[in-house]
């Protein structure tokens, strides 16, 4: 890399890890970043002083003699930059392909996942499962550590025996070299369609985790999707399809029965033999695509040689990360649950399924989502809606369609109270025993920084109605009552 002209697509926490090590190897490295924000030029300061030249505002143009081009996840496929690059024959890499170029011999071999929702459980349930093994390791990737920054191998990531890695569908589609030990695609539904330009573009970005694995090539039996891209994957000679499902498990597969997670695929006899892992209480929540998560993380656990109590042990340690399906406080008998991180109309199709009653609080950006499947699939189960964000209308008129009995809130508020009176409504038109269910199916930036605000927002406004004190007969009078 010494002396090699190389443009880095854009700062954040890809990018500037990239052009930090790009600029410890010796590379001439200049960046470019589309925003020109006081937050750009904090993390431009220092990579100038380090060497690097930081061109904020204008990430169109390659700049003259760039030899390679090193991109973050935001840049699309068809962006000019890349247009440029193709036509002066500049190669583009992403910072995961950098990464892997990156590794020293002798480097931690990666178990890796994709899929349109529960990747970063997944990974986090590997990561536990293989530390309860006695392995050192740490999930990374798009869970927000650069791989970069790990392959560099200084502490934490020194020393490691193996990586879980999260990778998404636009680190993949620029991660050619990439070749994990073994690979899951968790579920294919339809996401970032804006990016990959179509469903055939963004599956075959996530099949690439399974290209050259070696032991395993986990997919899920409930979306043959991801069985397809195995049959079209190029793997090492031996390498298996290992499926999970929610059911009983054949031959190579993991399942479940009577409520036991079950190993019918890294057992000496599979024919007749199957070894139990843990049970679904073990699981933190045990909802069913917790479930299907959990068994793609003992799936690629197994096939990396970990025993069966390091999966039970693994996830009865496992927590989930903030804003998802994370139950926040129970008041007046009414549950609520923060599912924040549902941005999408297939991760709220699960949290939904996994309460009755709910009072559905939902709305945002939609992405070009239609809400009809969604909307008809939890029907029998809405207590209540209570609408919110830009794109509120779609999901009202969808409940119009599939529900027209269900009571629907229609918050035609935007300011940083509408998150409070969502809840209050909510908690109005709950009974005792119902859960109020934050799940948008939208994304959150119409009215929040992101998911977390959002999340934090419904969070506080729990508090608030826990806080109030419980109305008594009295309060419900009128003055000319007292
Ligand atoms: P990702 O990293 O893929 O975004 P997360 O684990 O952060 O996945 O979960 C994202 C959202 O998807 C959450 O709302 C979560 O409840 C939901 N989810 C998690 N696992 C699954 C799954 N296997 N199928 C559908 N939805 C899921």
């Amino acid at each position: 890399m010494a002396g090699l002209r190389v443009t880095v697509a854009g700062l954040g926490v890809s990018g500037v890890p990239a052009a930090r090590a790009l600029l410890d190897l010796g590379a001439e490295v200049t960046v470019v970043n589309g925003s020109d924000t006081p937050a750009a030029r904090d993390q431009a300061t220092p990579l100038e002083k380090a060497g690097a030249t930081v061109r904020l505002g204008d990430d169109r143009q390659l700049p003259d003699g760039a030899q390679l081009v090193v991109t973050t996840p935001g840049f699309r496929p068809d962006s000019a930059l890349f247009q440029a690059a193709e036509q002066a024959g500049v190669p583009v890499w992403g910072d995961v392909e950098l990464a892997w170029r990156l590794r020293r011999p002798g480097a931690p071999p990666w178990l890796a996942v994709t899929g349109t929702n529960g990747k970063t459980t997944t990974v986090r349930m590997l990561a536990e499962i293989l530390r309860a093994a006695g392995l050192r390791t740490h999930a990374v990737g798009n869970i927000g550590v650069s791989l970069v920054d790990v392959v560099a191998g200084q502490p934490p990531y020194d020393d490691l025996d193996v990586l879980a890695v999260e990778l998404s569908s636009y680190q993949l589609h620029w991660a050619p070299s990439v070749r994990a030990h073994c690979g899951a695609v968790l579920n294919l539904a339809p996401d970032h369609l804006d990016w990959h330009g179509s469903m055939e573009a963004y599956a075959a970005d996530k099949g690439r985790v399974y290209e050259g694995n070696q032991v395993a090539c986990v997919y899920n039996l409930a979306d043959p999707a991801t069985e397809e891209l195995v049959r079209r994957a190029d793997v090492v000679e031996g390498c298996r399809a290992i499926g999970f499902t929610l059911g009983s498990p054949g031959l190579s597969q993991l399942g479940l029965v009577d409520g036991i997670l079950v190993d019918r695929a890294f057992v000496p006899d599979r024919q007749h033999q199957a070894q139990e892992l843990a049970e679904v209480g073990d699981i933190h929540p045990p909802a069913p695509h917790n479930i299907a998560n959990a068994l793609a993380a003992a799936a690629l656990a197994r096939a990396f040689g970990v025993p069966p109590q390091a999966v039970r042990d693994g996830l009865r340690a496992f927590r989930p990360d903030a804003h998802r399906i994370a139950e926040v406080d129970t008041v007046a008998g009414v549950t609520y649950v923060d599912d924040s991180k549902a941005t999408n109309t297939h991760a709220t199709e699960a949290s939904l399924a996994a309460y009755d009653p709910i009072v559905w609080i939902a709305g945002g950006l939609a992405k070009g989502a239609t809400f009809d499947d969604l909307v008809r699939g939890a029907a029998a189960r809405l207590r209540g809606a209570v609408l919110i964000g830009a794109d509120r209308a779609l999901i009202r008129e969808a409940l119009e369609r599939h529900a027209p009995e269900v009571p629907v809130v229609d918050l035609d508020r935007t300011d940083t109270k509408a998150m409070a009176e969502a809840v209050r409504e909510a908690a109005r038109l709950a009974r005792p025993g119902d859960t109020v269910l934050l799940a948008p199916a939208c994304a959150s930036m119409d009215m929040f920084a992101n998911y977390n605000k959002r999340g934090e927002a419904f969070v506080a406004a729990v508090g608030e109605l826990a806080d109030q004190p419980e109305p008594t007969a009295d309060s419900h009078r009128t003055d000319e009552e007292r």
